[in-house]
């Protein structure tokens, strides 16, 4: 593993760049141990400010001293820790305050001087929430938190991650219950304490605390156990049917069916339902970080597409967590992270989070199916910017591009697709394999061949792209590094899967259930496949699809339709609309728009009527899709 130093230093003489390209001054990470442990202690009582105080003890030696605070993320992929949000650090040794001086080059590297005679240096800070999401996610609100051990701690530099011990403790607010992976050593009234553990498992080991708390045994008897720890903005949203518990036990025995090994001692999904506290989904060896809308249980019916959350985040542990790119997996949270293989990372658990959801009964079949067409939609018309000019293989750098900040052509730019279209990739394996062999094998093979090794093990066990093709070799022999490298590096459509599984996408003017939940969350109408368009609340523009009919119009994402055909704009309205065209194709559909201050008329000439995705059955071919779907 090469550190940042080397990297870069190696960079600038190749440019030759000699005395002009200036270094950060930090130590590269060794493996070799850390002498003591470090110490944490977090108050977060101070919900009123949402303000979480940290202090710190770090064992050291007299001399330079540098402290990190952690930058690249693990399942962030990108360097995205939120040092933004920390303040007030001041760092004493035998109760003198030592200057810190934080380094020009390295934003996240804090540099002190220990003194003579001292043999630990104390850390204050504190690591400030977000007041609301326009300054990142809030993660303190009057009735729950969600601390992240990146966040409220430093680490001494020049070590590996797990070769640093950490001992800590977290003070709750009066009566809170918690979860988290940590494991509790003691409890002295609202202040817990847990047992020691290294620091790179400190990071991978989050807690969620909140008033109102349940804790759900997902695996009721099991020598592993698994719980859903929930915590929510009121009691009632805690309210669980026993159906709706089944189906989220079922997904841990289809998981367990699907991999016939396990990467944990014990998982914790830590669950928020809050209109408040951010919405998150971050995997973790041992648990994972979920957080809804509060209507997750008591309105069911409105919740099922975010019902692939729980699915997706558990299957990280297998994938992402226990087996992770070569490139990705870093000895320390201040090393450059390379996301090449996120395509598997990502893409395949994007697609077993919906398998599963499906297996174990969170979506019905015919949910799944209507989810899966909208995502091959994206990848056969809704994606110009795959045709155009970019792949899925170089949206892996996305997480480190675009850091999630929003773009104003999300479908020509291109962001994150490693996600879906590697879950279109992974489809087309399946259906692949099941080709090769006559139905005999199938990605399930692949699953348990690549993920599901050595049980019980959380030690990061790396892989390369070579590792990925001989595993699906074995399975069946193919020239595998062609057929997908054409996939990753292509420019799509990505939608073979589904032909070899016995069904097509087509596309009607009567949107799916799935599709209609979607609109119904952003309380919009989407037009994409139509008229090349989706809306938010109140004419407000989403996404314009490049070159498609709005955009060659003149619309863009900035503007808000006002009026459609001299009407008021309403969702329905525009839907009507485009029906009038397709009936009379003299007839554009017309919009009022206002951009700024100006307001303009805008003819879009489109007479093909509404068009909205589906999967339809190919009679005479076997249906693969609903054996793939089906609860093992
Ligand atoms: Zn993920």
């Amino acid at each position: 593993m090469k550190a940042s130093r080397l990297a870069s230093a190696i960079l600038a003489s190749a440019l030759g760049l000699g005395s002009f390209a200036a270094l950060a001054d930090v130590a590269a990470p060794q493996d070799v141990p850390f002498n003591g442990t470090l110490k944490i202690n977090v108050d977060a009582t101070d919900i009123a400010h949402r303000a979480f105080r940290v202090h710190e003890t770090v064992p050291a030696q007299p001399g330079p001293l540098t402290l990190l605070y952690p930058q690249w993320l693990p399942g962030n992929h990108s360097p995205t820790g939120p040092i933004d949000k920390l303040a007030g650090l001041v760092v004493t040794a035998n109760g003198k305050t030592l200057p810190w001086k934080r380094d020009p080059l390295n934003v996240y590297a804090f540099h002190v001087d220990v003194p003579e005679g001292a043999s630990s240096v104390d850390v204050e800070f504190q690591f400030l929430s977000p007041q609301d999401t326009r300054q990142g996610r809030v993660v303190m609100t009057p009735e729950m938190l969600n601390l992240q051990w990146n966040a409220v701690s430093l680490y001494p530099a020049g070590y590996y991650a797990n070769r640093i011990k950490a001992e800590t403790s977290v003070k709750f607010p009066a009566g809170w219950q918690y979860g988290s992976a940590l494991e509790l050593a003691s409890r002295d009234g609202d202040t817990v304490h847990f047992k020691p553990i290294d620091y790179a498992n400190l990071v991978d080991s989050p807690i969620y605390a909140g008033k109102y708390f349940k804790r759900v045994d997902l695996d009721p008897g099991a020598k592993t156990p698994v719980f859903l720890n929930i915590v929510a903005d009121d009691a009632k949203f805690l309210e669980i049917k026993p159906e709706q518990l089944k189906v989220h036990q079922n997904l841990v025995q289809q998981m367990y069916k699907l991999y016939g090994a396990h990467h944990y001692d014990h998982y914790d999904f830590l669950f928020s339902l809050s209109d408040k506290m951010s919405g998150n989904g971050l995997e973790h060896h041992r648990s994972s970080e979920n957080g809804v809308g509060t209507g997750y249980f008591t309105e069911w019916d409105k919740s099922a597409v975010m019902r692939d959350l729980l699915s997706h985040e558990f299957n990280h542990s297998w994938d992402g967590k226990y087996r992770r790119g070569a490139d990705l997996a870093t000895p320390s949270f201040n090393v450059p992270m390379q996301d090449s293989l996120l395509w598997v990372y990502e893409g395949q658990t994007q697609f077993w989070g919906y398998v599963m959801a499906a297996r174990s009964g969170l979506w019905k079949e015919d949910e799944a199916r209507d989810m899966l067409a909208l995502v091959a939609a994206t990848y056969d018309k809704g994606r110009p910017g795959l045709q155009q000019w970019r792949t899925i293989q170089d949206t892996t750098n996305d997480p480190i591009i675009a850091m999630r900040r929003p773009l104003p052509y999300r479908n020509y730019q291109m962001s994150e697709d490693y996600y879906s279209g590697g879950q279109m990739i992974w489809l087309d394996v399946d259906g692949k394999l099941r080709d090769l062999t006559g139905d005999k094998r199938s990605i399930d093979d692949f699953a348990k061949a690549f993920f599901g090794m050595d049980n019980g093990s959380w030690t990061v066990n790396t892989y390369t792209f070579e590792d990925v093709v001989k595993t699906l070799n074995d399975i069946a022999p193919y020239d595998w590094t062609s057929y997908l490298r054409e996939r990753l590096d292509g420019h799509g459509p990505l939608i073979g899967g589904f032909e070899a599984n016995g069904w097509k996408l087509v596309y009607n003017d009567k949107p799916s259930a799935s599709a209609k939940a979607v609109e119904a969350r952003v309380g919009g109408a989407n037009l994409t496949y139509s008229l090349g368009v989706s809306f938010g609340k109140g004419g407000d523009t989403l996404d314009v699809l490049w070159d498609g009919p709005a955009f060659k119009a003149g619309l863009s994402p900035g503007m808000k339709v006002i009026a459609v055909n001299g009407k008021e704009f309403s969702n329905d309205a525009i839907k009507d609309a485009v029906d009038a065209s397709a009936k009379d194709k003299s007839q554009p559909v017309e919009l009022l728009v206002k951009n700024f201050d100006e307001y303009k008329t805008l003819r879009i000439d489109y007479h093909d009527g509404l068009k909205y995705p589906h999967l339809e059955r190919i009679a005479g071919k076997p249906d693969r899709l609903s054996e793939l779907l089906k609860a093992r």
